[in-house]
């Protein structure tokens, strides 16, 4: 690994960018009804027509608790040949146990994980397969937290949603007796709170760190890259994409008026990002880091 790794704190609040790993998906999933010449002027696709996504954590110290939260860990490594192909999985730029301990934390260390949703490309790093081939949790203390109406979801998925949920990344989950259910708004401690979102699956909960007058929002597939806050570029992968319509409008007004920066997990350019409101269009301002938030 030969990334560079921010790292910023703010208020009670150290944040710690994690890159778990890179993929592919297909682009035109990925910008739903837009059309490639719009979007490949954004971002270059390969001959398959896949683009290039990030899978980037992140990890918040608390001081006030002491608690130590992953939100979200990659597509691990439960995948056989023919998957990473497909995806084109790339863990020589960078990986979850590496960049962990490039910031001084083991495994072990993690005391809660929140998941924002359980598609197979946030959650694989939860579970690992042994040298004898048993599967294995990777954070040994961690209690895991999704929303009851995901989990609900992840355990009954329709056909539609089906291929992104992955036995075993949900079974061992399922089986850990770690496992805690949240509801819309729940608070973890002072300044880290989840606002849950419908659109592109039922319960998707976006983490919300608080601290120092700043407002930090995990974006996860609310909004998966920079080139996704105009409000029509919906992901077809969208179980709801007007739900995500109605979602995006109302946070990202919030997010204008009160200078959010949110934390990207998907733009393989851009880790953090702000938005701004002109002429009743949204538009991205890009090239930020955590760092970017220390002042
Ligand atoms: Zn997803």
């Amino acid at each position: 690994m030969e990334i560079d790794l921010s790292q910023v704190t703010t208020g009670p609040f150290t944040l710690y960018t994690i890159e778990t790993g890179r993929f592919r998906l297909d682009g035109g999933a990925m910008f739903g009804v837009v059309p490639k010449t719009l979007w490949a002027r954004q971002v270059e696709a390969d001959d398959k027509n896949r683009i290039p996504m990030a899978m980037r954590s992140l990890l918040v110290h608390s001081e006030q608790t002491g608690k130590l939260y992953l939100i979200d860990n990659g597509i691990g490594t439960k995948f056989d040949e023919k998957y990473e192909a497909i995806y084109q999985v790339d863990h020589q730029h960078s990986n979850l146990l590496g960049s962990l301990s490039h910031h001084g934390f083991a495994p072990r260390d993690i005391t809660d994980i929140i998941f924002t949703h359980l598609h197979f490309d946030h959650c694989g790093g939860t579970t690992f397969y042994d040298e004898q081939g048993v599967l294995q949790h990777t954070f040994p203390r961690a209690r895991y937290y999704v929303t009851t109406s995901h989990w609900e979801t992840a355990r009954h998925p329709n056909a539609r949603e089906k291929a992104s949920f992955f036995d075993d990344n949900i079974k061992p989950i399922q089986e850990s007796g770690r496992l805690t259910l949240v509801e819309d708004g729940h608070i973890y401690e002072e300044g880290l709170s989840s606002l849950v979102v419908n659109g592109h699956t039922l319960g998707q909960q976006l983490p919300v760190i608080k601290a120092n007058q700043q407002t930090v929002v995990f974006a996860a597939d609310l909004l998966p890259t920079a080139s996704h806050v105009p409000l029509p570029w919906i992901m077809g992968y969208d179980m709801r994409p007007l739900r995500t319509l109605e979602e995006k409008e109302d946070i990202l007004n919030r997010a204008a008026t009160e200078g959010w920066f949110f934390f990207m997990e998907h733009d393989s350019r851009n880790e953090v990002i702000q938005v701004d409101k002109k002429n009743e269009k949204f538009t991205a301002r890009t090239g930020l880091t955590l760092d970017d938030l220390a002042d």
